[in-house]
């Protein structure tokens, strides 16, 4: 399968490229990068480390599509969102690692999926996504008497707050215990803002020089605390899991679909 990587210089992007080498099915046909962005124009596998490939990376996402299958998407939503336009065009699928989309951009991503086959997950590692089915497990265990916390640690480059994959978390949980994750997300707690009530989820963040990506999830209760946590050493299990998920499109018919469903999870 032809893959072609947008953003290729990014932090993401380049270990992308690595992760589709590696990919036996999969093939590198191109790499983008936006317009004006000083390594346009130069061998992608030399900007990634992994050599010199004879792909160009280019600011012309159409012409670069043209020799691809599926497009691996790690940028953010409003660029997301352009590219997927650009695809539904081509019938090409896509894979989108991006994070931070509001709820009409979300909207726009389902509509794009009803022409051509999308996977989106906020996380892509197959340790977290296994997280998520654990804490799906650990809420509906423990129930309401238990209260929830999460926290999640990034480097001091990111863009959004908290992490998608940490609101992920606090959805699977609210979900497993019959909350609306958006009425009881609790974001923010500054000065006399009373006690904490039985149902809210609290959703807390750091940032700080270079930590790739770490979430714990408390599940606090009387003289006992579980501790869910997930810690990324590297983002190669990102790439792979990206890679992993362009093989699994092989095939299938336009929709929405995430890493639950490229992992067997659901
Ligand atoms: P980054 O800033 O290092 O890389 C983004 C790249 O996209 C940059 O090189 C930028 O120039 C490029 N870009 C911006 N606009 C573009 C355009 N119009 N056309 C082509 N390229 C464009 O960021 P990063 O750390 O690699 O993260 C990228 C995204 O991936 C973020 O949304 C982040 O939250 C997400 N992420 C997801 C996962 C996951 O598993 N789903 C893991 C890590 C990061």
């Amino acid at each position: 399968m032809k893959v072609a990587i947008v953003g290729a210089a990014g932090r993401m992007g380049s270990r992308l490229i690595h992760a589709v080498l590696e990919a036996e099915e999969l093939e590198l046909t191109g790499a983008t990068e936006r317009p004006g962005h000083p390594q346009i124009g130069m061998d992608a596998g030399l900007v990634a480390g992994a050599g010199e490939l004879g792909i160009l990376i280019s600011d012309d996402l159409a012409a670069t599509m043209v020799n691809a299958d599926v497009l691996i998407d790690f940028t953010f939503p409003d660029v997301t969102l352009k590219n997927l336009h650009v695809c539904a065009e081509l019938g090409k699928r896509v894979v989108s690692g991006s994070t931070g989309f509001t709820p009409e951009q979300r909207a726009e991503v389902e509509k794009y999926a009803e022409e051509v086959p999308v996977v989106l997950a906020p996380n892509m590692s197959v340790g977290v996504n296994a997280c998520f089915k654990l804490l799906k497990e650990a809420a509906k265990i423990l129930g309401d008497g238990f209260d929830v916390e999460v926290v999640e640690l990034h480097h001091n480059k990111k863009k959004d707050s908290p992490s998608g994959t940490a609101v992920r978390m606090g959805e699977v949980v609210a979900e497993a215990l019959g909350r609306d994750y958006n009425r009881v997300a609790n974001y923010h707690r500054e000065g006399l803002c009373g006690e904490r009530t039985k149902e809210e989820i609290g959703m807390q963040t750091v940032r700080g020089g270079d930590i790739v990506g770490e979430h714990t999830v408390y599940f606090i209760g009387m003289g006992e605390r579980i501790e869910i946590s997930h810690r990324a050493m590297s983002r190669d299990m990102f790439a792979r899991g990206a890679a992993r998920a362009c093989q699994w499109l092989n095939g299938k018919e336009p929709g929405l679909y995430d890493m639950q469903d490229v992992l067997g999870l659901k």
